[in-house]
Formats: C-alpha cells, structure tokens, sequence
C-alpha cells in the first residue's frame, strides 16, 4: 500500500478541503467516500424551497476559490453547490470521490498500524489514516412524539425534501422554527392553503433581505481591485463581532440584542404575536436567525403560529397541548439534526479495541475538535467544539484541513505509521475549551449546542482568529508516534 494512503468520509466542504490541502502536498493516494449518490455534503442533501446560506458568499467559500461572480450576498443552495462542484473540478477532487458508499465502521489494527473501514455495501478499504468529515448536520432528528406513524398524510424532513410531492393547496404544519425553517416557510406559505406553524422556543432574529446585487454593485465586486478582499475581511470581522456578544452577553450582547429588538418589533405589529414569538433567553444562546421574510410570512391570513406543544400526531394530523385537531395534509419536520451523534451510528474502534461511542460516552471531545487519544491518524473534521455561532464554517474546515496535512506530513518525515494525540494533552485543551464558555451567552439556554448533561459539544467558545491561530501549527511534543508496520515492536 502507498505511504500517504488517507481515507475521507464524506464529501462536502471538509472533505474537499481536506483532498485539496493534502493532494498541494504531495499526498497523491486519496480516496473520498459519500453514502450520498452525488458530493456537496449538507449542500446536496438541504435542497427544500428557500435553502441558502445565510453567511455571505465571500466567507462562505474557500479563501483559495474566490469567485467575485455571485449573484447576491448569501448564496443559493444551488450556487453553493455549483461552487463546490466547480472548486472539486478545478483541483481534480471530483475523481477521487466514490459515491453511494456508507461507511459503516472504521476499525484501526494495531498490528498493523492502519485503519480498514467497512462499507454497507460490503466493500472494505485499508488506509493509514482515515479523516471523518461527515460533519455535525447530517442526520435528521424526528422528534418522538406519539402517533407518528399513525399519521395518515404525507410527512418529510426539511433535510429530505420530498420536491415530487406538491404543496400546493395543501393542509400543511411545520414542526421547528430553526435556521432551515426560516427559509422554507416564507417560500411555501404562498403556495399551501393553510399552513401551521409550531414553535417550540422563540428565536432572537436580524435582518436578511438577500437581493440580487444590482448591476453596478456586481461590476464593482467584479472589477475593483480588492474591494472583494475588502468586503471578506470586513464579514469575517462582523463575524468576530458577533462572537464577541455572545462571548459578552451583558455588554456587546445587549447591544447587538437591541439591534435585533428593534427589528423585530417593526416586523411584528401584531402584539399577540409579538408575545408569542418573542425569545425568553439571552442573546445569542441558540443560533441568532437572519431573515427579514420569516416573521411577516406568520402574519399572512392562511398561516397560524402554534406555540401550544405538539402532544401527538393522528391520521387526520396534529394535535397541540390544550387538545385542539390540527387537520393537516402533509407534516414537514423541521426539527434539525441529531447534532450529538457526530458520526455515529458509525462504528470506530481505535487501538486496543477502543470503541469512540464509549470515549464519548459522557459528550464528544477532541484536540482542536480533531484528534482523540487512543484513535491514531484518525482526524474529525468539523468535530466536537468546532461550530461557529459568528463567522463561517469553511474557515475552520480549511483550519481543520491544514492541520490534518501537519499531522501527516510529520508521519511521513519521521518514517513513522501512526499519529495519536497525547490523552493528557487532549484532556487539558478539552478542559481549557469547556472553561471558556463561563459567562458566556450559550451557557444561557439549552440548545442543539449542548447533550443532555449540559456540556456544550458543538461550539468553539472562542473566535474564529483564535481556531486558526491554534491549529496553524503542529506541536510534535503532543503526539506520539506509532511505528511504521514493518517497524512494530522497534521503539519509533
Ligand atoms: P434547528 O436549528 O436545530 O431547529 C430545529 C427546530 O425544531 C427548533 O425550532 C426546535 O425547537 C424544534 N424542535 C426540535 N425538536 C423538537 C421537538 N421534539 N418538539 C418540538 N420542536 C422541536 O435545526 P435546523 O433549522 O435544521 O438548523 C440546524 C442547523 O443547521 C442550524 O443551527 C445551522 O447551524 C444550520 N443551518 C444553517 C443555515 C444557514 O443559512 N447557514 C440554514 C439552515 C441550517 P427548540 O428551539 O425548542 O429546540
């Protein structure tokens, strides 16, 4: 087997970036997996009426693939999945992605020194270090309520639109006011006939039109040299801003909260719905939403606001907290990701037949969100501690990817087969991020942030500078090096 043989799983941004960083340096034996039957990652998958990104299309796309051709701020689902397409064309990833292959276990051999990874279909491959880039959105959470099957309508998550099934006219309730939520509603209330809104929890929204660029503006992005560069730094800064309110929910939070207050008290006329909507938790603790669409959409005539819980569903629909019948024809599911399970259901059994499931028994944690002791040459790509609630993720996957090409780079200068992150190592920058949320605004709530013991999993509780400062170099002294195969047993 060729020495730099590295297995991806999954092929969405962090795979891509992880091809495209280790295949500049020289690592030529690459193989990318997707159980999806095309790339794109969460972009393939999120494809309902209305998805796009709501971080602009400058930051959300990769600092070495600048393009100065979008048609508007935020990008388009199907811009972003252009773009990624494109960018994988350009740097000839696209031919090393193997599609409509699950990977169903991962399993490292001590004996020698590398990882076999198992697919549902029977395949297996061997590698000398596997990268997990299946990402923290990727598994549909239904949420268990009584009665789901015996729904007798349609039903779909946000994250598998059914698009051959036509709302139009239709009774339909969505479930979950999240990110995606916000974007599809607006685009269906139009069409259905009825539609109800559930809500669990409200959520602190700002403003986001999202208009085409006019013409001049698209010429001048196009044509004046620098301001693209400009405009970058300027949303990674606001980016950073954001981070900083929520860091500082007494000071900057209260600020930035005003902002959002006063938005959405022009947006809400109705007082009864205001009260309805309104967020009963700091600032910033769940994802600040950014539309300037979604709360006139409840304000239309056919569409109804429920924050009455769902009890159960019935074959006639969906009945709330105080009894009443929601008849309804189609129930989409907006109710996000099983964030808590990263790669799992996959199974992947590290040295000594260490089981991850277990290691993560009480809540994920990594170094840098992408090393785990006891797992060698495995890398976790948008890992545990890795989300952003201010910025973009794509900088943290081009973090991610660099420092995963350290890693490897110094297994192939020293001759050596593996890379594991020292466990105390691991345990000191993991106790380290926990210690930076004290005080800050995601401590607040609860949210898809935290696992139910309160541990906060998702997030980076710093700035997206401060990820890239702390993964732009590799520090030998807090690995160890296993050795090479035919070396095992000989000191590396
Ligand atoms: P989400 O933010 O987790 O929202 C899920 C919604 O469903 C919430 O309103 C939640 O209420 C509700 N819910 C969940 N379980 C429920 C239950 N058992 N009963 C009633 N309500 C329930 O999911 P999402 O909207 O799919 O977004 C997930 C993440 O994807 C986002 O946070 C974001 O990171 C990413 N995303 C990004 C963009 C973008 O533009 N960049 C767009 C879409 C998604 P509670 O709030 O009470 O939990």
């Amino acid at each position: 087997m060729s020495a730099s043989r590295v297995l991806i799983i999954g092929a969405g941004f962090g795979g891509i970036a992880a091809a495209i960083e280790l295949q500049k340096h020289g690592f030529r034996d690459i193989t990318i997996l997707d159980a999806a039957p095309d790339l794109g990652g969460t972009w393939f998958h999120n494809d309902y009426p209305g998805a796009a990104c709501d971080v602009p299309a400058h930051l959300y796309s990769f600092s070495f693939a600048q393009r100065r051709d979008w048609a508007r701020l935020c990008p388009t689902q199907a811009d972003i999945l252009g773009y990624l397409h494109e960018v994988a064309r350009d740097f000839g990833i696209d031919r090393l992605v193997l599609t409509g292959a699950k990977v169903t276990a991962c399993r490292f051999s001590d004996a020698e020194c590398r990882w076999s990874v198992e697919t549902a279909g029977g395949e297996t491959y061997e590698a000398e270090a596997v990268v997990v880039a299946t990402g923290q959105l990727h598994q549909p959470a239904y949420p268990r309520i009584e009665g789901i099957e015996a729904f007798g309508g349609h039903s779909f998550h946000s994250a598998e639109w059914d698009g051959s099934y036509d709302l139009t006219g239709k009774r339909v309730a969505v479930l979950g006011t999240g990110a995606s939520s916000v974007q599809f509603v607006p685009e269906i209330a139009p069409q259905v006939e009825r539609l109800t809104v559930f809500q669990r929890t409200g959520n602190w929204f700002m403003p986001r039109k999202n208009l085409p660029y006019p013409k001049l503006v698209r010429w001048a992005i196009e044509h004046v040299p620098g301001l693209q560069a400009y405009r970058r730094r300027f949303v990674y800064q606001y980016g950073e801003t954001l981070t900083r309110a929520i860091r500082n929910p007494r000071t900057l939070g209260r600020l930035v909260q005003l902002r959002s207050i006063l938005f959405m008290r022009r947006q809400l006329t109705d007082p009864e719905l205001r009260a309805k909507v309104w967020p009963d938790y700091t600032f910033g603790c769940k994802r600040v939403l950014f539309s300037s669409y979604f709360l006139p959409a409840l304000q239309r005539e056919n569409v109804e606001l429920v924050t009455e819980p769902v009890t159960r569903l019935v074959p006639e629909g969906v009945v709330s907290g105080d009894g009443t019948l929601h008849a309804v024809d189609c129930v989409i599911w907006g109710t996000g990701f099983k964030t808590n399970d990263f790669m799992f259901p996959m199974e992947i059994t590290g040295s000594d037949g260490r089981d991850l499931a277990e290691a993560w028994a009480q809540g994920a944690h990594a170094h840098l969100g992408i090393c785990v002791p006891g797992f060698p040459s495995l890398f976790v790509m948008y890992g545990p501690n890795t989300n952003t609630s201010g910025g973009s993720i794509i900088t943290y996957l081009e973090a991610q990817a660099g420092y995963i090409r350290r890693a490897l780079q110094h297994v192939r200068e020293q001759g050596a087969g593996a890379i594991a992150v020292r466990p105390e190592v691991e345990a000191a920058s993991d106790a380290a991020v926990q210690a930076r949320f004290a005080g800050t605004a995601w401590t607040q709530c609860d949210s898809w942030y935290r696992n139910e013991s309160g541990r906060i999993i998702a997030n980076w509780p710093g700035y997206m500078s401060e990820y890239v400062a702390a993964t732009s170099r590799l520090d030998p002294a807090e690995y160890t090096l296993l050795p090479a195969p035919e070396r095992v047993g000989e000191p590396a």
